[in-house]
């Protein structure tokens, strides 16, 4: 740079250093106000300091990987959170390199461990070539508490009932709209279950769903009717606070993969 071009940038600086002061103390934001109104019911202030924070969690880079206080029901590599349903032995579905298969005539699957309230994700593929139609097509299911079915089914392009099509709460309430894959294509479930509070038989609040079926809206916080019958209509009996999950072999070789979980904490309620 030439003597003459750069005098104007020395100016300039010159004069930067001497208008700009150094860098002065900045006040600190407040972290709260305890000047503000009482939200109702509760012993919080609007934007109260002393309101309780939540816990870190770190999610996955990934898409619809685990976040950091998820229970991983399976990686694609080990069943030691499963047992077969109807004993205490290891689940004989056909276990691949990355996901798991159900083997027909082998029963359904329990996770060892119960839940009440979860976040649910789940990731499952129906039979390709698809063969068969309507309910036997490529059907299965997740047992929430081991009584609510959301449907598993190939629903591209299959007819049947609406409330037993993929995503439905099965035999109660079809999926708001259908935005299955392929068959052999991966689906995804994000499923948000509020377990019922019930005193004996008496139900005091119904279970209630909401499911994104591939990021897609298809139940939005559904009560649920009582545990999942066939043929008839459902309603609540007395039933534990938790229980197993559970994963349904219908027959058909519908592959599931990337299961976790994540036992959901008790909101604060205001008081009446
Ligand atoms: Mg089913």
């Amino acid at each position: 740079m030439k003597i003459a071009a750069a005098l104007p940038l020395l100016f300039a600086v010159a004069l930067t250093a001497q208008t700009v002061p150094a860098a002065a103390p900045q006040p600190e934001e407040p972290v709260g106000y305890t000047d503000t109104p009482m939200l109702p019911g509760l012993p919080w202030h609007v934007h109260d300091p002393n309101r309780p924070h939540p816990p870190i969690v770190t999610p996955t880079p990934t898409p619809g990987g685990a976040p950091s206080d998820a229970i991983v029901l399976f990686n694609g590599h080990d069943l030691s959170h499963w047992h077969s349903r109807n004993g205490t032995e290891a689940p004989a579905w056909k276990l691949t390199d990355d996901y798991l298969e159900v083997v027909p005539g082998v029963g359904d699957i329990a996770t060892n461990e119960k839940f009440g309230d979860v976040q649910l994700h789940v990731e499952w593929a129906s039979p390709t070539p698809p063969t068969s139609n309507s309910q036997g097509r490529g059907n299965s299911g997740i047992f929430l508490m081991g009584r609510y079915e959301i449907q598993v089914l190939d629903s591209f392009s299959n007819p049947t009932y609406a409330d037993g099509q993929a995503s439905a709460i099965y035999g109660q309430w079809p999926p708001l709209v259908n935005p299955i894959h392929h068959p052999g294509e991966w689906n995804s479930y994000d499923i948000l279950f509020e377990a019922p509070r019930m005193n004996g038989d008496k139900v005091l609040r119904p279970a209630y769903v909401t499911v994104l079926f591939n990021g897609v809206l298809v139940q939005n916080h559904r009560a649920i009717l009582g545990p999942t019958v066939h043929h008839a209509l459902a309603h609540y009996v007395a039933q534990p606070a938790e229980d197993s999950l559970v994963l349904q072999n219908h027959g058909h070789a519908v592959r599931y993969r990337n299961i976790w979980i994540r036992k959901l904490p008790a909101q604060e309620e205001p008081k009446e």
